[in-house]
């Protein structure tokens, strides 16, 4: 923002000091193009210096200047006496020159002034993003040690924020206790972990915890995150780690944060070079090491790629899961406590959240808020909790995009064609609710998926079911209305996944027998994976994956074309509403045998 006002200021100046200057752009042009000019008598005043011709011509009211390369022209000065000119004297001057020079003010602002001011933001700038490392409300200061890094005392967070997590609340209990009171530790002889690492998928609430560590112990809460390092300046990233532990050893008892510490550890992407990234993680470590824990000095970091950290140097691990049916009715307790609101149904939202993380919840409930005061109401209620989970979860309802009939028609068949096939598999209900109500998202249908409840394990029926219900969408578009589209893209990327999962890590086909063919990193953000197999075994998977999938896919065909009159019951009630429940769906499916007898 300084920038721009600088800028700014400069201009204003130019503009306000030196305003020919600032009108006059000189404009290129070449020798006939002048002699032209001179010859239809709209040339006020020529300059020659040096060189070049400098000139003046007065066209449509304005007067613009321009200038071009002399040739040695002999008529010249004959033709300059002889032209008329738009001049009182009706005669063109031309010994003055046109083409000012900036102003010696000008020169000495550009010269001095304008890039003192530049060196004076950049700097101030960087002072800010370091500053930031500080957290809420601080400041840093440029010193010899480098950067400071100020602690947060009075952090009100406390467990109570926290909602679920109970394992995680359970292991750093014993961190806060210590904290409250070293002694009763160290009596004993013995010294508490280092650090803890909290690991988990983005939006779990890692963050929130270690904060309510500190509000729960009352300590100053350095905090740090690992992505603010890589904006930082050569040989900043170790200054400010070595200075930070000096402070949190003054401080101590108390708790550095390091959040996203992932970032320093990684590799590829740019930012921060390879060494700086090295250096910075190195003194990190060696700091880790070599600090007394007896001291009551915490480290607690976070992360959601666990493997790009070296193991080992937290002898804690804390994991944080995403919140099953009770977690999640309990963080939207926690956060409808800051909302007014009356007679909510939780059961309902928390089964329409499945797969939800908290923070979305979270969010969930602030837009419930918002649709509350834009309906005029003065709390939340059920309905407008159910509507900001589509809005969160897939983007808010397109008001304006109207789908075709046909491709309404498509969407509703290729959605029930999922829920039906499922529904046949597990002869439960298939989905919480669907919807063909376009989103902002892009999404043209949405299925609310129905909590499926806590499952560890997985066999192989149930994944190839899984893929079998992938298929139903893309199958139901063939069989109904003859016809592909581009909806089943996704459908296609999530059943290639599990068909290839199945083969390269589960060991589900009879060939590879329990031989690992690929590993998995980064399991909480997508979980990208590496073959490690030969190039032959490679194309011979993708054969394999191929089968599965069209196997799959025929038996979805199957299930749909025996109960197509359930289908296009159930599609027309969908394309009519534009919205079906799960229960709505199963009663379709009830009413079939009925009929039939
Ligand atoms: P992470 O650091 O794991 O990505 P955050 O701690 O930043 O997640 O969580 C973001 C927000 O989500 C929190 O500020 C909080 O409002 C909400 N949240 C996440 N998990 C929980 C939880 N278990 N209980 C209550 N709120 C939560
Ligand atoms: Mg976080
Ligand atoms: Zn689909």
């Amino acid at each position: 923002m300084g920038f721009f006002w600088g800028i700014l200021i400069v201009l204003l100046l130019n503009g306000l000091i030196f305003p020919n200057i600032a009108q006059r752009q000189i404009k290129d042009t070449d020798y006939g193009t002048f002699i032209n000019k001179v010859d239809s008598g709209l040339v006020k005043e020529v300059a020659i210096k040096s060189g070049h011709i400098y000139f003046t011509a007065e066209e449509s009211g304005k007067t613009n200047a321009y200038q071009t390369g002399a040739t040695n022209d002999p008529q010249l000065v004959d033709r300059l006496l002889n032209a008329d000119s738009p001049n009182e004297n009706r005669k063109i001057a031309f010994n003055q020159v046109v083409p000012q020079e900036n102003s010696p003010i000008l020169n000495f602002l550009l010269m001095w002034i304008l890039p003192g001011l530049i060196f004076y933001l950049i700097w101030r700038q960087a002072g800010k993003s370091l500053g930031r490392l500080g957290g809420g409300g601080n400041f840093m200061s440029f010193g010899n040690s480098g950067a400071k890094i100020y602690a947060e005392s009075d952090i009100k967070t406390t467990f109570a924020d926290v909602a679920g997590q109970d394992e995680a609340k359970e292991t750093l209990k014993e961190i806060v206790d210590f904290l409250h009171n070293p002694a009763k530790y160290t009596e004993i002889g013995a010294s508490l972990p280092k650090g803890a690492l909290l690991v988990g998928p983005p939006g779990t609430g890692k963050t929130l915890i270690a904060r309510a560590v500190a509000g729960e112990a009352k300590v100053p809460f350095f905090a740090i995150s690992g992505s603010e390092f890589v904006q930082m300046f050569v040989g900043m990233g170790a200054a400010k780690v070595r200075d930070l532990f000096k402070q949190a050893n003054e401080k101590a008892p108390c708790i550095i944060f390091i959040d996203e510490i992932d970032a320093i550890g990684k590799r590829r992407d740019t930012g921060m070079g390879n060494d700086e990234r090295e250096q910075t993680l190195n003194q990190l470590l060696t700091e880790m090491d070599g600090f007394d824990g007896r001291k009551g000095v915490v480290i607690l970091a976070a992360t959601n790629r666990p493997e790009m950290l070296r193991p080992g140097r937290f002898d804690r691990r804390v994991q944080m899961e995403l919140p099953d049916l009770e977690g999640r009715k309990a963080i939207l307790a926690v956060h409808l406590k800051k909302v007014k609101h009356e007679g909510i149904d939780m059961d309902i939202v928390a089964r329409a959240t499945a797969g939800s993380s908290g923070a979305e919840l979270a969010n969930i409930v602030n837009e419930a808020a918002l649709r509350a005061v834009r309906m005029g109401r003065k709390s939340v209620t059920t309905s407008d909790l159910e509507e900001s989970v589509e809005t969160v979860l897939a983007g808010a309802q397109k008001k304006n995009a109207v789908l075709s009939a046909t491709e309404k028609k498509l969407v509703a068949y290729h959605e029930i064609g999922h829920a039906l096939v499922a529904a046949m598999q597990t002869h439960s209900a298939p989905v919480h609710k669907i919807t063909i109500i376009p989103r902002t998202s892009g999404a043209l249908g949405y299925t609310m998926q129905v909590d499926s409840g806590e499952h560890f394990l997985l066999d192989k029926e149930e994944l190839f079911n899984r893929i079998v219900t992938l298929t139903g969408g893309r199958s139901a578009e063939e069989i109904v209305c003859n016809t592909v589209t581009t909806g089943a893209s996704n459908d296609i990327e999530q059943a290639t996944k599990l068909a290839r999962a199945m083969i390269t890590r589960y060991g589900m086909s009879g060939k590879y027998d329990m031989m690992a063919l690929e590993t998995v990193s980064n399991a909480y953000l997508g979980g990208d994976s590496s073959l490690t197999c030969s190039s032959e075994t490679a194309s011979d998977i993708d054969k394999e994956v191929l089968r599965v999938i069209k196997e799959a896919h025929e038996k979805a065909k199957r299930i749909i074309s025996e109960h197509i009159d359930i289908m296009h019951r159930a599609a027309t009630f969908l394309i009519e509403k534009e919205t079906i429940t799960g229960n709505e769906f199963m009663n379709f499916l009830k009413q079939t045998p009925e009929q039939k007898s």
